[in-house]
């Protein structure tokens, strides 16, 4: 057994957490990653990995029970992420996009919108989160989508990009400017966008490198009448809430990356110690037992400190900004260095499509860009240090 596997065999867990980890490895073996290929080389959403999800309730893992859910610590969630992705990052993604969508309706929502959405997601639903436009990605504060507020609904003109399950979702939160504030932070206010509403249109959907099973959508809203009461929190709470999610689901993010990162050091392992050359194996070469090295020892630190960040927040710890950042970046990172250094070692084997390091690489690179690039995230943790 190696270092890696015994970080994964000293966690501790409770029987119910294992009966549900044991119970994601099988999905995994059984559905999720017999059709990654397919899934990366067709394009096509995987419907058949979101129904075998929702028939184990994965979506309760972070939904209160009232509304449905069986909930389960923080340091669960990222397991099912990273097993998930490890397998498929297309599904790792849709999986964690309705829990980056949903936990603020958790966090911030009132009752009576909880009982109204929460129950849809517990029972299998999708969720997107929209916050990026074309002009506003990494400063989301420069976003132009408005929300007019007209009696009792609130008129939605504007337009997103890049929005993960857009398209599929049968919610979306959406972040906009409230018409009636002039400071564009305070103006930052969420809403729910339920499907089907009036106006609501697909402009069209990304032809993307990697993450192909996975739909990212560019939309537009022509004058969407939302009720009022869909609206989470005050008009102006929207930034906060915002900020909140983000140190959610940059963690999350650093799961699904390092699902990808685990996947691709299998991978070379594996191919290493069968490969021969000049009548020795790869892996007898001290040149790549040194690149090795270095990829085993940045996993390992990854991994705990990915568990350090996730023992944080099961601790109800308010404060874990820059923690989350330190996650996202370093796992980010690592997924795109192990994947290429994993094509490195398969050597023009890696550079075709019967292996899966190929793919691994393609769906590694887009890791460091969202859910704030690795130069904001690096820009955050670097400013934390400054004197005020
Ligand atoms: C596949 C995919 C899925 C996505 N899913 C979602 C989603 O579900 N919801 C959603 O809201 N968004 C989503 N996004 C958007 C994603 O979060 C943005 O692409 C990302 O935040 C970067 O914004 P941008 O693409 O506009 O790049 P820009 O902000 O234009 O950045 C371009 C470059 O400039 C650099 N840069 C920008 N500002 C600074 C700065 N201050 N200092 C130093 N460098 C800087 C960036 O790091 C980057 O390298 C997704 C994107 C993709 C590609």
């Amino acid at each position: 057994m190696h270092i890696i596997d015994r970080i994964d065999l000293r966690r501790s867990w409770t029987g119910e957490e294992v009966f549900v980890l044991d119970q994601v490895r099988r999905l995994i073996r059984e559905t999720i990653a017999p059709a990654a290929r397919e899934t990366d080389l067709s394009g096509r959403f995987p419907w058949a990995n979101v129904e075998a999800i929702n028939a184990l309730g994965l979506n309760g893992i972070y939904i209160p029970e009232t509304y449905g859910g069986a909930p389960m610590s923080y340091r669960v969630y990222l397991a099912v992420v990273k097993l998930i992705a490890s397998a498929c990052a297309s599904t790792g993604i849709i999986y964690a996009t309705n829990f980056h969508a949903t936990g603020p309706i958790v966090d911030f929502a009132t009752e009576e919108q909880k009982a109204r959405f929460l129950p849809r997601i517990a029972t299998g639903g999708l969720a997107a989160l929209a916050i990026t436009e074309s002009e506003a990605g990494s400063d989301a504060t420069g976003m132009r989508t408005i929300f007019r507020p007209q009696g009792d609904t609130i008129v939605v003109s504007g337009s997103k990009a890049f929005i993960t399950s857009g398209d599929v979702a049968d919610i979306i939160l959406v972040f906009g400017k409230w018409a009636e504030t002039e400071n564009p932070r305070a103006a930052i206010s969420a809403l729910v966008l339920e499907k089907g509403t009036e106006g609501f249109e697909i402009a069209h959907i990304e032809d993307k490198m990697g993450h192909r099973g996975s739909t990212t959508a560019a939309m537009t809203f022509n004058d969407c009448r939302v009720p009022r009461d869909n609206l989470i929190g005050a008009p102006g709470d929207g930034l906060a809430i915002l900020l909140a999610s983000l140190n959610r689901s940059r963690p999350s993010i650093a799961a699904h990356a390092l699902g990808i990162a685990r996947a691709a050091f299998d991978d070379m392992v594996t191919y290493m110690n069968s490969r021969q050359q000049s009548g020795r194996r790869i892996i007898d070469f001290q040149g790549n037992q040194f690149m090795l090295a270095d990829r085993a020892a940045d996993l390992a630190m990854a991994e705990v400190w990915l568990d350090h960040v996730a023992a944080l927040i099961d601790a109800a710890e308010r404060d874990f900004g820059v923690e989350a950042s330190i996650a996202k970046l370093r796992a980010s990172d690592l997924a795109m260095l192990m994947a290429t250094d994993a094509v490195q070692m398969h050597g023009g084997y890696g550079y075709c499509r019967d292996f899966r390091v190929e793919r691994l690489m393609r769906d590694a690179k887009i890791t460091q860009i969202w859910e704030g690039t690795n130069q904001i995230q690096r820009q955050l943790i670097g400013r934390s240090f400054a004197a005020k």
